[in-house]
């Protein structure tokens, strides 16, 4: 028997032969959640003019000098500017100009009073009469509540670098530059398959013997998730023609990775490591790992691929720590290297290998706190419903006694 090989290990061997994928351009609504390719250069500013931060006044700030309630500034109200309309006269001294947010500065102003800072009492819509006069109850520095052009983003700067994970903030920006379409790291097809005699679909009958196929849709979620496209196939019978036929018809999908769970074990039909030997070159990993000890990895066809162990549990954990990272790579996203230190709530046994207990974690003060699921049981899905984290228990630990700090992968948000 091979030594068993240390997760980090097998993570980097991994993480070097994955590529990640070409670009491809896809409208801007579409490219929410995808990785961008290349940097983004602004070709305008923005705000592409000055415009006023308030609804209010525009004037000289001079004309505001000694303002108070008492002693109000009184200008003449000699222009209206709506936002979308372009001022063509120039603000004189002693006048004031209406303006809404949004609205372009117009010439010889250099300040906005908020309306609240007035006696103006507007009626809604458009064609509310202009008063004759304002009165200004302070004063104002020079440029307030003016955006200026070009303070969010000048012409040329680069607003986004390849690599950023597009959100809507990111979408909002490219209208704002006025980019239709973006350019974004192509997302990979990702076959997963399931085998075995005693798997079900869920629109079956649960007939004595048999379970469910969690593994196909806890993987395409999972998948998802990870910005890859999840293709789930039939679900083969324990036979050498049944696995053959399945991973055929995967390769025919020309997929970019081929994510299989089951039948990498030492079980008589344990047939899936046969298959992956006659069609590709695999590498039969014992991975120093709990769950999920026995792994296979390697390439069919040049597409890589994972054999994943059955077992729910171990399907997940596994892909959260070796497939997750992989998948990060081929879609161009960071590899989340994020570990949180939390205090065990309650002894966790291990067996000397890497463990990756299933625990919620909760704040408590300024503390962590992890707390076992419970049923830690490699069968037992619950335990991955329940949890928010991966409790690491290094090599060679047997036991992480109650009170012990240790690293957390994390899974989800901690409340
Ligand atoms: P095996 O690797 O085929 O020995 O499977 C290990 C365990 O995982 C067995 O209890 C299987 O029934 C279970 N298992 C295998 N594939 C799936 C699947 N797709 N969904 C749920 N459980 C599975
Ligand atoms: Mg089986």
């Amino acid at each position: 028997m091979n030594p068993l090989l240390n997760v980090d290990t097998a993570r980097a061997n991994i993480l070097a032969d994955m590529k990640t994928l070409e670009a491809e351009t896809v409208s801007l609504p579409d490219s929410l959640d995808r990785v961008l390719a290349k940097d983004i250069v602004s070709p305008i500013d923005l705000p592409p003019f000055d415009n006023s931060a308030m609804d209010g006044y525009a004037i000289r700030f001079e004309d505001s000098a000694g303002a108070s309630p008492d002693k109000p500034a009184i200008l003449l109200l000699t222009m209206d500017i709506h936002a979308g309309s372009v001022p063509d006269t120039r603000l004189d001294s002693g006048h004031a100009a209406r303006i809404m947010t949004g609205a372009p500065i117009p010439a010889g102003a250099t300040s906005v009073i908020a309306v609240e800072d007035t006696d103006a009492n507007w009626a809604k819509g458009a064609g509310s009469p202009l008063p004759a006069e304002v009165r200004l109850f302070r004063e104002l520095a020079c440029g307030e509540n003016i955006r200026l052009a070009g303070e969010n983003i000048g012409a040329g700067d680069t607003i986004m670098t390849a690599g950023t994970l597009i959100g809507p903030a990111e979408i909002g920006m490219l209208a704002g530059i006025g980019r239709p379409r973006v350019d974004v790291i192509r997302q990979p097809k990702v076959v997963i398959l399931s085998s075995g005699d005693e798997l079900v679909d869920i629109y079956d009958e649960l007939t004595p013997g048999k379970i469910r196929d969690t593994n196909g849709y806890t993987l395409a979620g999972l998948v998802r998730q990870a910005g890859g496209i999840p293709i789930r196939l039939p679900i083969a019978k324990d036979s050498l023609e049944s696995i053959r036929a399945l991973y055929r018809r995967a390769l025919e999908i020309n997929p970019d990775l081929l994510i299989s769970t089951a039948g990498v074990s030492v079980g008589a039909a344990d047939l899936v490591r046969v298959v992956m030997d006659e069609l590709g070159e695999i590498d039969f990993w014992r991975v120093n790992m709990r769950p999920g000890k026995p792994l296979a990895y390697g390439t069919i066809q040049g597409v890589p691929f994972f054999g994943l162990p059955g077992n729910p549990v171990s399907t997940m954990v596994t892909f959260e720590v070796l497939v997750r990272p992989a998948l990060a790579k081929i879609t161009g996203r960071a590899i989340n290297q994020r570990r949180v230190k939390a205090t065990v709530a309650d002894d966790i046994r291990s067996d000397g290998r890497r463990t990756y207990a299933r625990v919620t974690l909760s704040r408590e003060g300024d503390r962590l706190i992890a707390r076992s699921t419970g049923i830690q049981s490699s069968g037992a899905l619950m335990s991955m419903a329940l949890a928010n984290g991966l409790a690491i228990i290094p090599e060679d630990v047997t036991l992480a006694p109650a009170g012990e700090e240790l690293e957390v992968l994390p899974l989800r948000q901690i409340d």
